[in-house]
């Protein structure tokens, strides 16, 4: 079969013919029909530190996607071929103290889809049936394949109460501009994005931003004035990964203020501990989503009409995908769909 092979370990991604997946009895073999580009894939691409200490090499990336079940393991209940279909992207071990409770995104013992085993970039991938999820009919192929990265959004705003609050996301990535649609979607009062990009920028005002605040020519502070906040935000999404943005974000959060952490921020990325301290913050990590109450949240959230057209900004067919991953790399792009029939 045909997959996007992380074949060098050097700057690229490469289409290559690779063996066809092996389906044990307790996986189904899903028939790729859209993938999406991550962020995660931009730095394998880039074969950046991160990457380098990660993927092996050759492996085939990849792990936004939707397709379709075309053999199912022995041991698999529940599950039908034909049935439309995506996956979470991490595979928890089953056995840690968290996994034992009900609480796989906290799984001490990940392996992640496209990053450490072979992914969906790819025209057929195996999944262990336990990370499938069906996908009804009122969800659009499009929007089935970015369901994992609108789990991290949304997994990021619900982890804190939005009714009524001022609401601060720096980073105006695909991420980012999904989580204001969910926090417009959730009841928040004024919902102010900062980027430095004002094509993304752009995009966040379509999907419900309040404001938007160019860092590099703009002022949080000015903007916060002209919407007579008097006080600071009440809720801090911090999206960017980019330790300047957290700062800004400490500096105008409001006394008992909320944060939740999604962005990957430096090693070693230093703050004011005063802000944290002083004003009683409460601060949380985010990684992935919540297995898999997120995935239930979002379908719900599309079926009953949450609107997220404007991020799905290019489409291309996978022999095309070095159009889509250079559009990606330029900042000028929500999500990108590949399409693989
Ligand atoms: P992205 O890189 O597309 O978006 C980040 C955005 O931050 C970009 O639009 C960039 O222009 C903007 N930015 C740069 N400097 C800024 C500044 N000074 N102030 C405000 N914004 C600034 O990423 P994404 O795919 O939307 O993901 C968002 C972040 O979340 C990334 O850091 C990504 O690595 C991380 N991530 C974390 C998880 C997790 O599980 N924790 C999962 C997915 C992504
Ligand atoms: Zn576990």
């Amino acid at each position: 079969m045909k997959a996007l092979v992380k074949a060098k370990a050097e700057v690229g991604i490469w289409m290559q013919d690779v063996p066809m997946p092996t389906v044990g009895h307790n996986d189904v073999l899903v028939e790729v029909h859209k993938t999406a580009i991550c962020g995660t894939d931009i730095h394998i691409y880039n074969w950046d530190k991160w990457a380098q200490d990660t993927i092996p090499v050759p492996m085939h990336v990849g792990h936004e996607f939707v397709g379709k079940i075309v053999e199912i393991g022995t041991e698999v209940r529940g599950l039908n071929i034909g049935q439309r279909v995506s996956a979470e992207g991490h595979i928890t071990c089953g056995h840690c103290r968290n996994c034992r409770a009900g609480k796989r995104h906290l799984c001490r013992n990940t392996d992640g889809i496209g990053v450490n085993r072979p992914g969906a970039f790819a025209e057929y991938i195996s999944v262990p049936a336990g990370n499938i999820c069906p996908i009804p009919d009122g969800v659009s192929d499009d929007l089935a394949a970015i369901l994992d990265p609108l789990g991290n959004a949304a997994h990021t705003a619900l982890s804190f109460d939005l009714v009524g609050e001022d609401v601060l996301v720096t980073g105006a990535g695909p991420i980012g501009i999904m989580a204001v649609a969910i926090a417009r979607r959730a009841g928040a009062r004024h919902i102010v994005i900062t980027d430095v990009n004002d094509y993304r920028l752009g995009l966040a005002m379509q999907m419900g931003a309040t404001s938007t605040v160019n860092v590099s020519h703009q002022v949080l502070r000015d903007v916060m004035d002209s919407l007579k906040m008097t006080e600071g935000f009440d809720v801090g999404l911090e999206m960017s990964g980019v330790p300047s943005a957290f700062n800004n974000m400490l500096d105008t959060i409001n006394h008992g203020g909320k944060l939740a952490l999604l962005g990957i921020l430096p090693e070693n990325t230093g703050i004011n501990w005063n802000h944290v301290i002083f004003k009683g913050l409460e601060i949380r990590g985010i990684y992935g989503r919540r297995m898999f109450e997120t995935w239930y949240k979002t379908i719900a959230m599309i079926e009953s009409g949450l609107v997220l057209d404007p991020v799905l900004t290019h489409h291309f067919n996978v022999d095309d995908f070095q159009q889509g991953f250079d559009v990606m790399r330029s900042g000028k792009s929500g999500k990108v769909i590949l399409n693989w029939q």
